[in-house]
């Protein structure tokens, strides 16, 4: 928790992590995509697999970073919250 942070400073560290969560989604979808085009090559349960690693990095990511950068709450269930539900700091304009 960090209470000097500027209304300036919060607005931009929130949209570094929404870039990252954004990135890491990206990323996730290209390899579904991939894993997709070559899955019939691979066994069953490697495909699986490779498909439940990156759900788990996806939702991992989230948890950790997916937070309002004034109070650290959690911002969970939002996707792209113009306030924190916890402390209501402006997170975007
Ligand atoms: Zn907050």
């Amino acid at each position: 928790m960090d209470d000097e942070l500027s209304p300036r400073e919060i607005k931009r560290r929130f949209r570094r992590r929404v870039r990252l969560n954004l990135g890491v989604g990206i990323l996730a979808g290209l390899f579904a995509v991939g894993a997709m085009i070559v899955g019939s090559d691979l066994p069953a349960g490697a495909f699986l697999g490779a498909i439940g690693a990156v759900a788990v990095v996806v939702i991992a990511t989230s948890a950790i970073f997916w937070r309002c950068p004034a109070c650290d709450g959690s911002l969970g269930q939002y996707v792209y919250p113009r306030r924190c539900p916890r402390c209501d700091a402006v997170l975007h304009d």
